[in-house]
This record gives structure tokens, C-alpha cells and sequence, in this order.
């Protein structure tokens, strides 16, 4: 007398069964569905599964494989330049933040209404932290997101016109939900630069987001671009629908530094500046 049980070897058809649906998984590309289905089957058999509820484990999973895979795919896309986040941002060091705003900001809603962000303050305040941080919110929440200096940016759009590839430059950066432009100011932009400049914030007007970071007031703009009929215009197309965050505290990279003199003054004198 022979006993079946659940756990029996598969016989010959089963076994071809067994490599039919391997065989269409491959064909679909479900690699995750492919590597983990013996997994599955096996846990089908011992927790005695439905067959839409083994179906149902072994395709979360490749979901599951599949949105982790896209999501690293935008991060590499977006080229941000640092590991900061959000939740790294220490708010009570930057005393001009409401952190209510940043909180709002993290949840992305902005990019719905292709409203920009302009941060402003003098260097080390913490501008580019944030644009990475929100950088980084966009692209988890699925956005398509690129970062880029202001000089980066004017070098790329100048080699791009005489390549002979200007149209599809264009095309290049009005393409992302979220633009970021780091750094307008530190160096003066020749006026071809700051027209093309012009032109990438024109064609992302009211269609997409921007978070342009600054260490010059927007009063010093036409300094900034050599021209003010120029800086004006851009002002009016990035101010219409933004957020401006004036982050004018006390420089991080110069708190670091005092602290550690300070350590350095208590090691050898006894003294340390008073708390404040
Ligand atoms: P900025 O772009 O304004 O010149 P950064 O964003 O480059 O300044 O900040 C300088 C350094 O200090 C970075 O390493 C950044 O992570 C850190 N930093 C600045 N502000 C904060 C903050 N509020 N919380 C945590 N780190 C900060
Ligand atoms: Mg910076």
C-alpha cells in the first residue's frame, strides 16, 4: 500500500511543470519570482497555502524586489553628492528654520503644484544638507529627481551648444520632477551661462519643481548673472509659486570648529568659552 503525502519527491510531470513555470517567470523577466518559487512551494506544502495565497507570496516578492530596484535606479539617476537626509538635519541648529515648513517639504506635496524652493544663507548654514534631504524624499517617493551645481549646469549647456546638442540639454533638465541647482552665486556666471540658466528655469515654469540653493540675497541677483533684466525675469518665474527659506544662523561648519577649540582650550588651559 502506498501513502501519498505533501512533501512526496515530484514526479516526472510535475517535475516539467516545475520547469514550465520557471521557464515563463524567466520569460517575464521575474527574476525575484524565479529564485524565490522553491522557496514558496515548499512553504505552500508545509503552511498548507492556498494556491492564491502562495501566488500572492511569491509575487509581493517580486514586487517588493522590483520597487527596490527603481528606487536605486532614481537614486543614481538624481547624482546627489552626500548621504544627507531629512532626518539627519538637526532643526534646533539651524534657529531660522520653522520646522513645521521642512516637515511639509519631506512629504513632497510641493512637487504637485511645481512649487520651488529657494534656500538662502551665507555658506555652512546647511543648504545643500537640506536640498539632498529633500533630493532624497523625492526620489523614495517615486519622482524622478537630478542634482546639479549652478556652474555645472552653465558648463554643461555651453558644451552642449557647441556640440550641437543644445535642444536635447534642454530637454535633459526640463525632464525631471525635481531639479535641484546648487550653489548660484559663489561664482559669477558669464551672461551665456546665466541665459541658459534663464532658459531651464522657463521651461520647468509651472510645470516642475526647483530647490535652488544661494549665499546671495535676491536683492544681488543681477550682480550675480551680470545682468538685471535677466535676473529679474528668472526671479519672477521662481518666486511666482515658491517657498523661501532663509537659513541665516550661525554657520554648522563654524559651530564644529568653535566646539572643538573650545575642546581643544578647556585640554589645555582649564578655561572654556561660557555656554550660551
Ligand atoms: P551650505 O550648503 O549652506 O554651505 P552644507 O549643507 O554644505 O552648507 O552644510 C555644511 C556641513 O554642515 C554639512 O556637512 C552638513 O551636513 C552640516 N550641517 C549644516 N547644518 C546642519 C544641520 N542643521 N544639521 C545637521 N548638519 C548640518
Ligand atoms: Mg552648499
Amino acid at each position: 500500500m502506498t501513502t501519498t503525502t505533501t512533501a512526496e519527491p515530484m514526479g516526472p510531470s510535475q517535475a516539467s511543470l516545475y520547469q514550465q513555470l520557471r521557464g515563463h517567470l524567466a520569460a517575464l523577466k521575474l527574476t525575484a519570482a524565479a529564485e524565490h518559487l522553491p522557496a514558496v512551494l515548499d512553504q505552500a506544502t508545509a503552511e498548507g497555502l492556498s494556491v492564491t495565497a502562495a501566488l500572492e507570496r511569491l509575487l509581493a516578492l517580486e514586487v517588493t524586489d522590483t520597487e527596490a530596484r527603481r528606487l536605486a535606479g532614481r537614486l543614481r539617476f538624481a547624482s546627489l553628492p552626500s548621504p544627507a537626509t531629512i532626518e539627519g538635519f538637526d532643526l534646533d541648529a539651524a534657529p531660522g528654520v520653522d520646522p513645521a515648513l521642512i516637515n511639509e517639504l519631506a512629504t513632497c506635496r510641493y512637487l504637485e503644484t511645481a512649487t520651488n524652493v529657494l534656500l538662502i544663507g551665507p555658506p555652512g548654514v546647511g543648504k545643500t544638507h537640506l536640498a539632498v534631504g529633500l533630493a532624497r524624499k523625492a526620489a523614495e517617493a517615486g519622482y524622478r529627481t537630478y542634482f546639479t551645481t549652478a556652474a555645472d549646469l552653465a558648463a554643461r549647456c555651453h558644451k552642449a551648444a557647441i556640440e550641437g546638442r543644445w535642444a536635447y540639454t534642454m530637454r535633459f533638465f526640463a525632464g525631471p520632477t525635481l531639479l535641484v541647482i546648487d550653489e548660484l552665486g559663489y561664482l559669477p556666471l558669464p551672461a551665456e551661462a546665466a541665459s541658459a540658466l534663464f532658459q531651464v528655469i522657463s521651461q520647468r515654469y509651472l510645470k516642475t519643481s526647483i530647490i535652488l540653493t544661494t549665499n546671495r540675497g535676491v536683492a544681488s541677483w543681477g550682480e550675480v548673472l551680470g545682468d538685471t533684466t535677466v535676473a529679474a525675469a528668472m526671479l519672477d518665474r521662481l518666486l511666482h509659486r515658491s517657498v523661501v527659506l532663509n537659513l541665516d544662523g550661525d554657520s554648522y561648519r563654524l559651530r564644529a570648529h568653535h566646539a572643538a577649540t573650545d575642546t581643544l582650550r578647556r585640554a589645555t588651559t582649564g578655561t572654556a568659552r561660557p555656554l550660551q
